[in-house]
């Protein structure tokens, strides 16, 4: 597997690539991969002729008080597990290379970025869609995969990709658990024994909500309070928004309606860590 940490080399791999008429995916991260990053790989890897995978900790999209500098980092190990799943390149661009000196223009979506994380972190949704905007001019994929565990990141980039014309067709895959629910993320690892155990209510408020609607619960009040009364019952959780929402505007929605998809989506700290976690209607 090749490894890139500038621009320029990267983009004269992909060049190169195209010239062969190779189909390009690429599967951004943060890094600290898991099985969830794993299977964007390789299926990235199953549609697509060359996987570039990107590993940045994007500073801008971290608010002030957030988890910027103790964000987990292992880089050598994350190089192991995308050459086994399947990529043939990693970029992997220090800050300065990504936004050097006098760095002013960044995306700004409006609407979908309103509710449930975009509320609870104002410059989150601007510095995912900056550096992913950025991402997809130096490695020009045809195709790049995110994963559903990040619901309102998927809407938003579908918008901005829909909004500003840019030619890539975003590939959305499905949640990555752990064996007892519990949906995998990087930030896991901040977790304590006991705080690992009260994380379940995340997954189980989802089951709880996925089971409602299958029992044919239209109301999204009625289940999104049997799902907040459910991790309320845990006292090293707290709340920061359980909400109802159509999956492409964000907006709330108040009842499921056919042929419209709504996504259930949650965001709880155990502790200081805040995890989230999601269900989307049929
Ligand atoms: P991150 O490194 O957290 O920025 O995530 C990079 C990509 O992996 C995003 O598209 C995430 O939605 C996706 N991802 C993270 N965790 C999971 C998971 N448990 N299952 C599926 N995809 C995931």
């Amino acid at each position: 597997m090749k490894v890139f940490h500038t621009v320029e080399e990267v983009r004269k791999y992909v060049n190169q690539k195209r010239k062969n008429d190779k189909t390009i995916a690429l599967v951004p991260t943060m890094g600290y991969l898991h099985e969830g990053h794993e299977s964007l790989v390789k299926r990235a890897a199953k549609e697509n002729d060359i996987v570039v995978a990107s590993v940045f900790v994007n500073p801008i999209q971290f608010g002030p008080n957030e988890d910027f500098e103790s964000y987990p980092r292992d880089f050598e190990r994350d190089c192991k597990v995308l050459e086994k799943a399947g990529a043939a390149a990693v970029f992997n661009p220090t800050a300065e290379e990504m936004y050097g000196e006098n760095f002013t223009t960044y995306v700004n979506t409006t609407g979908v970025t309103e509710n449930l994380c975009g509320k609870s972190r104002p410059v989150h949704f601007k510095g995912v869609c900056t550096v992913v905007l950025k991402l997809f001019n130096i490695v020009t994929p045809d195709r790049a995969y995110f994963g559903q565990k990040d619901a309102q990141q998927l809407s938003v980039i579908r918008r901005m990709v829909r909004d500003l014309n840019v030619p890539v067709e975003i590939v959305g895959c499905p949640i990555i658990r752990e064996k007892d629910g519990l949906a995998k993320s990087s930030r896991n690892t901040y977790l304590s024994e006991e705080e690992r155990k009260a994380a379940l209510v995340l997954s189980q408020a989802v089951k709880l909500g996925q089971e409602m609607v299958a029992d044919g619960e239209k109301d999204t009040m009625k289940i999104v309070s049997k799902m907040k009364e459910l991790i309320e019952k845990e006292p090293l959780a707290k709340i920061d928004y359980v909400e109802a929402v159509d999956l492409d505007d964000v907006e709330n929605v108040l009842s499921i309606s056919d042929g419209k998809k709504a996504l259930f989506a949650e965001a709880v700290y155990i502790g200081k860590t805040r995890l989230i976690d999601n269900f989307i209607t049929e």
